[in-house]
């Protein structure tokens, strides 16, 4: 798509309409979040801030370092520490780059139960429930801050510099930089635009990228010495070390980016990285290569994301885990990668 057709226009000056003066509207994203998530989030709260709409974003989880940078312009609008009291107050919620009240965390049941509208701006291939509410969804954008930037467009609202940033901080981190099957023609003119406004693209790379802690490439270099590798079966998969996020002072946000090691292997097709998240509880991230589906093969697990990159957890000790999944995934992988129901979904995001 290189424009917006004259029926998706239509449909994002609807949803606008979600965003009316006064009342409390909240904004939230899904747990341990990313850079389309924050991205979204603050560039969205730019624009409507220019439009006379406040808003208080409210995530599960705090804001990893490498995003503050993001917030810097937007003092008190991240409330995240009081999450549940401001979604308590809020008349209206608006969920960003999920569209299942699952992936809210703690934040799941208050969202859940509050009783208001609560609309969803997502890209997600897999379905999930939330509450009724207006939606603007497509699987097939690049990125949650790819749908922000139409919304934009699509109702006339300006872009200042500090929005721009914030949406091409979505849009460079769920591309891997430019690099996933996602890198649309579509996302690249948008990226564009963006630049137009007066980006620094090297300086917004820095802050994002090689901004980071000590702790973070002596954990990727810890976690790398656990790389397993299965060229019969197209497996490969690291283990973050117990123990090793406190000892090197590091969060989950610092493990991003490292199952792209084993992804990179030559004959790699399934590519995963598990970590304990809490005592008996073991969060699987996977990455395919080619046309293997990882959102349909999570899906039996209750995990859920994007055919090329998606996540899981289970309960389980680690060892548990790890056989359970690991078996499934050879025999997933030895009956052609995608599910019973034919060819992979065309939704090759990431
Ligand atoms: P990551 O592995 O980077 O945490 O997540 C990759 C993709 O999978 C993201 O799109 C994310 O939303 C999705 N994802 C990660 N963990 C889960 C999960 O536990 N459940 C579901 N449904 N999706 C997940
Ligand atoms: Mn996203």
């Amino acid at each position: 798509m290189t424009e917006m057709t004259p029926a998706r226009i239509a449909d994002a000056r609807d949803f606008a309409r979600f965003f009316e003066p006064g009342g409390h509207l909240c904004l939230t994203t899904h747990v341990n979040p990313d850079g389309d998530g924050l991205g979204s989030e603050v560039g969205l709260a730019h624009l409507l801030r220019a439009r006379g709409i406040n808003v208080a974003i409210t995530n599960p989880s705090p804001t990893p370092d490498r995003y503050h940078f993001l917030f810097r312009d937007l003092p008190g609008v991240d409330r995240s520490g009081e999450a549940v009291k401001e979604l308590r107050r809020a008349d209206r919620i608006l969920v960003l780059d999920i569209s299942d009240v699952g992936r809210l965390g703690m934040l799941s049941q208050t969202v859940g139960e509050r009783g208001v509208p609560v609309a969803c701006v997502d890209h997600h291939v897999s379905q999930g429930h939330l509450p009724d509410g207006p939606r603007y969804v497509d699987p097939d954008a690049s990125a949650t801050g790819e749908l922000i930037f139409q919304l934009a467009k699509a109702n006339g609202w300006e872009l200042s510099a500090a929005a721009a940033r914030a949406l091409y901080v979505a849009i460079l981190t769920d591309t891997g930089g430019f690099r996933f099957s996602n890198t649309r023609p579509a996302v690249l003119r948008t990226a564009a635009s963006l630049l137009e406004v007066g980006l620094d693209p090297e300086q917004i790379y820095l802050d994002v990228y090689a901004n980071a802690p000590e702790g973070r490439a002596r954990l990727l270099a810890e976690t790398l010495q656990t790389l397993v590798v299965e060229p019969d079966h197209g497996l490969a998969w690291v283990t973050v070390p117990p123990g090793a996020l406190e000892r090197f002072e590091a969060t989950a946000d610092d493990l991003d980016g490292i199952v792209e090691v084993p992804r990179s292997i030559s004959g790699v097709r399934m590519a995963l990285l598990f970590r304990e998240i809490a005592a008996g509880r073991v969060k699987v991230s996977l990455r395919s290569v080619g046309s293997v589906d990882v959102a349909d093969f999570a899906r039996p697990f209750g995990g859920g994301g994007h055919t090329k990159a998606s996540g899981l957890s289970l309960e389980g000790s680690m060892g548990r885990v790890q056989g359970q999944v690991l078996e499934a995934a050879r025999l997933y992988l030895a009956n052609g990668g995608h599910g019973s129901g034919g060819p992979p979904g065309n939704g090759q995001s990431r």
